[in-house]
């Protein structure tokens, strides 16, 4: 049995199979078709327990549900006792579906709406983040309507630099997110003087797939000044939510990002002294190496200088790699001899529908079936039907059963909801 780089829960047997946990990836293969996600109950259970353990025992880890919204992933975490954080009613609608209790969700989010501001308050969740000055203005009215009091914390943009790819950095001055850390002052004292908002905490989350500490101390250390700045102005600062953000492996050779050891030692030594409650929205880290996207060999075409390995997964099932430039390792699920160098490419009509350019990768051939590796992370949660193609399907494995989680959408279920008008 061999270990696979940069996945948890994914082993070759000594047959050269690829297998997660104890079902052969090429039996999923077989009963659910392709393409499709299959995801390790044990390996996100282990990466829980990991960063549960690493962090301080009343902190509470609200999974960031964006990352992979499927119920069953969900309600695995929520049995371990996670909370969620959440940016839409979808994703509240899911968490409670998946058994989250309302008092372990935080809602995040630039834009939430009356309809949504209403939903979270009527759950009665633990927090809403809070994100400008007309957003308070917009839940005090809501709250008011409703005669309940809404929980908040100020999210702070602290103007700090994550190192991360610039579509996934949200703490600097330029990004949409956040409280600029100099009006963080003026907001608590609105918050304190609009009728139904209860100030109780402050957040930050500066963005994803992070590599070093460094940034992320930076910012959570202003977020502490912050937090002594307004309790000494009277605001009863007693939650800090330090968002999510901590990066995972996904190509070897590439420096490791912090283990949650050391993430959890950092915060421990920035935020003794704080006497609030820690609160983290871990998406990636809790997911991302937990997931594969198990894809078939169309063909494999010769081009002029190339070859091209046509799979059957698409930018619309696995979109980081067109969207971020991103790296996913390639298995072939049977272990063949040989190697080559090819582009690893979708069917959909779009140059950028290309998972790997001159990789080297284990030889496959047509009807040879392959997986993305650390794909558990805003793979299935960023999928589309583009190309009128089907929604690609989700399999839970749990020692050695595994279920469908998500079944394939196919289009005549969506073109169900299209309507040709009847004027012509
Ligand atoms: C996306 C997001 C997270 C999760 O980020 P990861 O990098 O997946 O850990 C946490 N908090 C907020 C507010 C987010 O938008």
């Amino acid at each position: 049995m061999t270990a696979v780089p940069n996945s948890a829960g994914f082993h070759r047997t000594a047959s050269g199979a690829l297998h997660c946990e104890g079902v052969a990836l090429s039996a999923i293969a077989d009963a659910a078709g392709t393409p499709v996600y299959v995801y390790s109950a044990a390996a996100i259970e282990e990466r829980y327990r990991r960063l549960a353990a690493a962090l301080p025992p009343s902190a509470l880890i609200a999974y960031a549900v964006k990352a992979n919204p499927n119920l069953a992933v969900v309600a695995t975490l929520a049995r371990l006792g996670a909370g969620a954080d959440v940016v839409s009613g979808g994703e509240l609608a899911r968490a409670r579906r998946a058994s989250v209790p309302a008092n372990r969700i935080v809602f995040s989010g630039v834009g939430k709406t009356v309809g949504e501001l209403e939903r979270a308050l009527t759950e009665g969740i633990l927090q809403l983040n809070v994100e400008s000055e007309p957003e308070l203005h917009m839940l005090s009215a809501v709250a008011t309507r409703l005669g309940r009091t809404a929980p908040i914390a100020l999210r702070v943009n602290p103007d700090v630099s994550a190192g991360t790819h610039t579509k996934i950095s949200t703490g600097r001055a330029e990004d949409k997110f956040g409280i600029p850390a100099a009006q963080a002052k003026d907001a608590a004292r609105l918050a304190a003087s609009l009728p139904g908002l209860s100030l109780q905490g402050l957040a930050v989350h500066i963005g994803s797939q992070l590599t070093q500490l460094e940034p992320m101390e930076r910012a959570f250390a202003s977020l502490g000044s912050l937090a002594q700045a307004l309790r000494a102005e009277g605001h009863a600062i007693r939650t800090i939510d330090l968002g999510g953000g901590l990066g995972v492996p996904y190509e070897p050779g590439q420096p490791a990002p912090p283990s949650p050891e050391a993430y959890g030692a950092m915060v421990e030594r920035v935020s003794a002294g704080w006497g609030a409650r820690l609160i983290f929205e871990p998406g990636r880290f809790l997911v991302a190496e937990a997931g594969v996207l198990v894809a078939s060999t169309i063909l494999v075409k010769q081009g002029q200088d190339r070859v091209f390995v046509v799979v059957d997964a698409a930018m619309n099932d696995l979109m980081r790699p067109t969207l971020y430039g991103a790296y996913h390792g390639i298995e072939p699920l049977e272990a063949k001899p040989g190697r080559m160098v090819v582009d690893v490419v979708g069917p959909a009509c779009e140059s950028g529908d290309t998972f790997a350019k001159a990789r080297e990768i284990g030889a496959v051939g047509p009807g040879d079936r392959v997986a993305l590796m650390t794909a558990g992370a805003y793979g299935a949660s960023l999928a589309s039907t583009y190309n009128s193609r089907p929604l690609v399907a989700e399999v839970l494995v749990r020692g050695r059963d595994w279920r469908v989680v998500a079944n394939r959408v196919q289009p005549e279920a969506m073109m169900e909801l299209e309507a040709i008008p009847d004027w012509g």
